[in-house]
């Protein structure tokens, strides 16, 4: 990618992969692809259900609206209680596939219990799941099918990508196996032919796999659980991680960055790594649905 700034983290030799600004080179291209929809009267439209009062989810789906709004896609968010029917949920999805200007549907996570959250991704059209994570989509990542990929790991392909790290050949090490990340992240690593290990809580002897690792995913969900002994000199570390922390402000990511920057051939940080491209990619696969529907 031109124009990329190859940063080196301060007293190592590792490259920062800034995600912040590859998600915003991406953002300039689909305001583009929005532009040329708009000049034949198609709006791209991303429609948001979010459920309950979640104060993270609330800030996710506020970051996404402006998202939408800074490419020049129209983002409708519906809030409904926690105390709302499962059947008016549905109802809202069966209206949002069935609906010509909406061409993205994204189902904020979480959806309170006993609100059955599996049961509205099933009912969502695969053409509309711009978020890449209906059982559609996911299996269309195993048999190659074309769908949706899922943000989070999509966006880390693309950022590896745009710094033209090789993926082919290496071994990548997933740290975590949820459905929105870890899974589908070591399908994508595995389908541009990676040799894929993936490790969850119950993996035995967890260092002598991430030592292992030319590539390390960490989407664990514990705050600085990677630490620098868990990686090899050299290794292209990922952090997939947002934690809040008492007593610290900001998001704390899933690696230990101060001892593990001075191993790392590349590293990302965060905030500004893995959280933009995660966004940037729903922006794309939103656009991306805009001219297939409209094709
Ligand atoms: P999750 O659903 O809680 O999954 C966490 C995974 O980590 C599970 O597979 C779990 O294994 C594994 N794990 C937990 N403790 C472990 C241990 N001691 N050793 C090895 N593996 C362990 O979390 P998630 O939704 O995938 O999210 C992971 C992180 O990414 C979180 O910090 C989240 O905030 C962040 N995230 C960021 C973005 C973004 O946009 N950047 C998007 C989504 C998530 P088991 O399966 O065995 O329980």
């Amino acid at each position: 990618m031109e124009s990329l700034p190859r940063t080196v983290v301060p007293g190592t030799t590792a490259l920062l992969l800034d995600g912040k600004a590859v998600a915003q080179h991406i953002r300039e291209t689909l305001r583009a692809r929005v532009a040329a929809l708009r000049q034949r009267e198609i709006v791209p439209c991303l429609a948001v259900m979010l459920v309950g009062d979640d104060p993270a989810s609330h800030t996710y789906v506020r970051t996404k609206a402006k998202a939408c709004e800074s490419v020049g896609i129209r983002s409708i968010v519906q809030h409904y209680p926690a105390s709302v029917s499962q059947t008016t949920l549905e109802a809202q999805i069966d209206a949002w596939n069935a609906d010509p200007q909406v061409h993205g549907v994204l189902i904020q996570h979480p959806v309170p219990p006993p609100l059955d959250e599996s049961a509205l991704l099933r009912r969502l059209d695969p053409r509309k799941d711009v978020d890449g994570i209906t059982p559609t989509s996911l299996g269309a990542l195993l048999t190659g099918d074309p769908a949706f990929g899922a943000c989070t790991p999509l966006g880390i392909i693309a950022l590896l990508d745009a710094y033209d790290i090789p993926i082919e050949g290496k071994h990548a090490v997933v740290v975590g196996r949820s459905v929105i990340l870890g899974k589908p992240m070591a399908l994508m690593l595995l389908n541009r032919n990676a040799t894929v290990t993936l490790c969850h809580s119950r993996t035995r002897d967890l260092a002598s796999f991430t030592r292992q690792a030319d590539i390390l995913v960490a989407a664990v969900g514990k705050p600085e659980f990677i630490t620098g002994e868990m990686v090899k000199p050299g290794a292209v570390v990922i952090d997939a991680g947002y934690n809040r922390v008492e007593g610290r402000t900001g998001d704390v990511g899933d690696v230990d960055f101060a001892s593990t920057a001075g191993l790392a051939s590349a590293i990302t940080p965060v905030p500004g790594g893995v959280g933009p491209m995660t966004v940037a990619m729903l922006l794309q696969n939103t656009v991306l649905a805009a001219e297939q529907q409209q094709a």
